[in-house]
């Protein structure tokens, strides 16, 4: 595999987005923050497959985080990030600067007015505002045909996907199945952030989501384990959990 391309402005990419156009290649877009693991890799693997052209982004976007402690420690491993892209056969790497992207000092915003203040929006004021309009930018510039999310974000992925729709961007928004680890557990950058023994406690909440039949249940049991339950909600035909072990925040979800 060669080592992808990397692009720090939108203008820069532009020039190369606007040739392979022209050339009829079709563009598999992958948006993250970094600090890859197995699950960004599965979305990685699905442009790769279904698309000419692979496009990464790595920007921690500040916009998105309600709790200053979370971006400060948010993990970032660019050296490790650009070897995954490169087994992954990714082609360009777009690794833009808040000035950059918010040429604006987000000033303009996409605010999403029901669904996003529920679940996670509920806990987590101003998120869903952050994410939404982060992507709006990122599609705008990389326009691919096909944008690949993950299922462990599910709330995230369905309101990207109206946004999409209600916006009429001419692109295919396409949900990836959740990669977990060898106990169940969902894998996460926030992972590395767990102790060893909140590591051990964790996977419990894939297992209470799949094994318990009421949101009561999971948030009582999650709670008697030594959980912080935010939420476990039921919301078209899906399970969501939000809770907290010591200082991280975990998020889950299943079909029921
Ligand atoms: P993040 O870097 O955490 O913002 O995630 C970037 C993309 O990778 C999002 O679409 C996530 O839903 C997706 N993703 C993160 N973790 C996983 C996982 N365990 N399985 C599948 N997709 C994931």
């Amino acid at each position: 595999m060669k080592t992808p391309q990397i692009f720090k402005t939108p203008q820069e990419y532009r020039e190369t987005q606007k040739k392979l156009t022209v050339s009829g290649k079709t563009i598999g877009f992958v948006p993250t923050m970094g600090a890859l693991h197995e699950g960004h890799g599965s979305l990685l693997k699905k442009s790769k497959a279904e698309c000419d052209i692979s496009v990464l982004s790595i920007f921690v976007n500040p916009t998105q985080f309600n709790n200053p402690d979370d971006l400060s420690k948010y993990p970032q491993s660019l050296d490790r990030d650009l070897e995954i892209a490169r087994e992954n056969g990714v082609d360009l790497v777009f690794l833009p600067s808040y000035e950059s992207l918010y040429p604006d000092f987000f000033k303009y915003e996409v605010r999403e007015k029901e669904f996003s203040q529920k679940l996670c929006g509920a806990s987590r004021p101003g998120h869903f505002e952050g994410v939404l309009t982060v992507v709006l930018k990122l599609l705008n510039i990389i326009q691919p045909q096909k944008v690949y999310f993950g299922e462990k974000d599910y709330q995230q992925f369905l309101l990207i996907e109206e946004m999409v729709r209600s916006f009429f961007l001419d692109m295919e928004v396409i949900p990836v199945p959740t990669v977990r680890d060898y106990d169940g557990l969902a894998l996460s950058s926030r992972n590395q952030r767990l102790t060893p023994g909140e590591r051990e406690k964790a996977p419990l909440i894939y297992k209470f989501l799949s094994e318990l039949k009421t949101p009561e249940q999971v948030q009582r049991t999650l709670e008697d384990s030594g959980f912080q339950v935010d939420y476990v909600t039921d919301y078209k035909e899906r399970r969501f959990v939000a809770a907290h072990l010591g200082n991280v925040r975990l998020i889950d979800n299943v079909k029921i």
